[in-house]
């Protein structure tokens, strides 16, 4: 469960662009974040993961306060939190397999991945989830040999090799095709019912929010205007 609290962020001395968000996920919902550009959807993502300080306000994420931890804790938890990237951020001369072992190892450099024996059982758990989302027959491709929605795939099994507590999706389908779009949103929606994720996805295709999840939060300037099913932001356009 994600539960934020008058979350407000502001850069330096500007107008707060998070303008005290209350927002909460249960585990097994996937969220769709939508909204103009500018609106605040990366920032929410990136306090939630603390790449931005928060100004104020409160993150839990089960039974940890995420904005005021530090150093070694921060660490701990950040490594909880899977990222999945619209350009996928892999690292196009290592395998698929040395790819998702990065997720465990916190995105060590590539030549250390490339260079390290993993212990059988992450190997073992890297094909497991491999598996699930139907990549495991490409384990031992280079990454670049592969197509963007196998691609997205493999940052998938990443972030979850990370054992996480919460995915954050930063336009995970932007750069696919609608058809490989629409597989990776079933692909979220499974994996958040499967592992009781809250999954978090900033998505800028309204079209993609409405007809691939049960819940959309529209942002604008800092604030969040619209909270529901799809059916009610029909009613609102
Ligand atoms: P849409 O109409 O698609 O919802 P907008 O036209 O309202 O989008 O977005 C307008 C622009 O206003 C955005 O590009 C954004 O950069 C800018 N903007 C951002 N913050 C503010 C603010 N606090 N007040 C006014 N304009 C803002
Ligand atoms: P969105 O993801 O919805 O496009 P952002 O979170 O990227 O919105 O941006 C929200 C507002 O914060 C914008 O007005 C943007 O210009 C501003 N902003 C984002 N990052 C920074 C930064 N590092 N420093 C100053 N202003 C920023």
């Amino acid at each position: 469960m994600l539960r934020i609290n008058r979350l407000v962020k502001r850069y330096g001395n500007g107008e707060p662009v998070l303008k005290n968000l209350d927002l909460e996920v249960p585990g097994e919902s996937v969220v769709s974040i939508i909204g103009a550009s500018g609106a605040g959807k990366s920032t929410l993502l990136r306090c939630i993961n603390r790449l931005v300080e928060p100004t104020s306000g409160s993150i839990l994420l089960n039974e940890t306060e995420l904005t005021t931890l530090r150093k070694e804790p921060l660490r701990r938890a950040r490594r909880r939190i899977g990222m999945i990237f619209q350009g996928f951020n892999l690292v196009d001369r290592l395998t698929v397999m040395e790819n998702v072992q990065c997720g465990r190892l916190g995105y060590i450099p590539y030549w250390r991945a490339a260079l390290r024996r993993y212990p059988a059982e992450d190997i073992e758990r890297a094909f497991q989830l491999m598996e699930r989302v139907g990549i495991a027959h490409y384990a031992n491709k280079r990454a670049d040999e592969l197509s963007g929605g196998e691609r997205q795939r493999v940052g998938v099994v990443r972030a979850l090799m990370q054992d996480p507590d919460i995915l954050l999706a930063d336009e995970p389908t932007a750069s696919l095709d609608p058809v490989t779009s629409r597989q990776i949103m079933e692909l979220l929606q499974k994996l958040a019912d499967e592992l009781h994720l809250p999954v978090l996805i900033n998505i800028h295709n309204v079209g993609e929010a409405k007809e691939f999840t049960q819940r959309i939060v529209g942002m604008r300037f800092g604030r969040i205007i619209f909270d529901g099913v799809p059916d009610d932001l029909d009613q609102e356009a």
